[in-house]
């Protein structure tokens, strides 16, 4: 991790304070001691004295306490690449990161497209996960977007020449935060580095602009009973047959009988199917 030659910086209300990590908090060849995001608390020398615990971290970029990823997609120029959506909602569930779909460019749609995306993304509500059909061209729902962003810090991911720049420099400060400068709390900061931009929101809160958030490969995912706990609406889905079902082949399986009776989203289910597929053949199984 870029320390800045070994140095932090924690922003404490208005003032960026230099800071040094105290020893008792570094671990041997470990980069993950102190990151951009974390909340700590700094002495009056301007030492880092505690880490607080942390509600997620991600490795690529190194970033922990994310609020929200806002996963971005066009209504058009270019099309929603569904599985491309999955993929990403696999990541963040698997990151622990709460995620937001923003669908730009509605702009470009008639009626009868924007309801047929309304529908293919009906299966959000249910996960609980908000959606924003936006166009940042004709400013319509941007208002809201800002409102629900406010004092969060927001990760964006999704294809390029959706709008995420243009949605970006929108919701940003004009002025963009350079290295080192981080946010706002009292006797507990947050610090960057170079490898991680945190740009400051007009009316509170942070967006990182790395492009690490819009990678598609999939999280490293130990097992199968590890994938089945990120798909949200697998949870309490009655019973089947077998306690370790895989909700594939097997008989009475509460999972493919809410599939059935509509209760799961169909495309939901084939793409935990393909993932499954994919990771038995391409990881689980190798080295078997
Ligand atoms: P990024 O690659 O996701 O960062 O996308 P950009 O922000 O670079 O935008 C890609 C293109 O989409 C640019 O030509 C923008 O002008 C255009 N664009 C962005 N937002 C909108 C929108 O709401 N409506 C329309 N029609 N075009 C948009
Ligand atoms: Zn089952």
């Amino acid at each position: 991790m870029n320390k800045i030659q070994g140095f932090y910086y924690v922003k404490c209300e208005d003032n960026v304070y230099e800071c040094k990590l105290r020893g008792i908090l570094k671990r041997k060849e470990s980069k993950d001691n102190c990151v951009v995001g974390d909340i700590v608390e700094i002495s009056e020398d301007s030492s880092i004295i505690n880490i607080y615990e942390r509600k997620n971290l991600v490795e690529r970029p190194l970033v922990a306490n994310i609020d929200y990823l806002v996963i971005q997609f066009a209504g058009k120029d270019p099309d929603i690449d569904y599985e491309r959506l999955n993929i990403l909602l696999l990541r963040s569930f698997f990151y622990k990161i709460k995620p937001i779909v923003i669908i730009n460019k509605i702009d470009l749609l008639n009626n009868e497209e924007l309801d047929e995306i309304r529908e293919r993304l009906d299966f959000l509500k249910k996960l609980d996960i908000k959606y924003f059909l936006i166009s940042q061209k004709k400013n319509i729902g941007i208002d809201e977007l800002k409102l629900f962003l406010k004092d969060n810090t927001t990760a964006f991911g999704g294809p390029s020449g959706v709008g995420k720049s243009s949605i970006i420099n929108l919701l940003q400060n004009e002025k963009k935060l350079e290295t080192g400068e981080t946010s706002k709390r009292l006797r507990r900061g947050k610090h960057t580095t170079k490898d991680t931009n945190l740009l400051e929101l007009v009316g509170g809160g942070y967006i990182i602009d790395t492009p690490g958030f819009s990678s598609v490969e999939l999280p490293d995912i130990k097992d199968a009973q590890e994938l089945i706990a990120l798909f949200p609406e697998f949870e309490n889905r009655g019973t089947c047959k077998f306690n370790n079902c895989l909700h594939l082949n097997e008989p009475s399986c509460g999972i493919k009988n809410a599939v059935d009776s509509g209760d799961i989203n169909k495309e939901r289910y084939e793409f935990y199917k393909k993932v499954y597929d994919k990771l038995k053949y391409e990881r689980w199984n190798r080295y078997e």
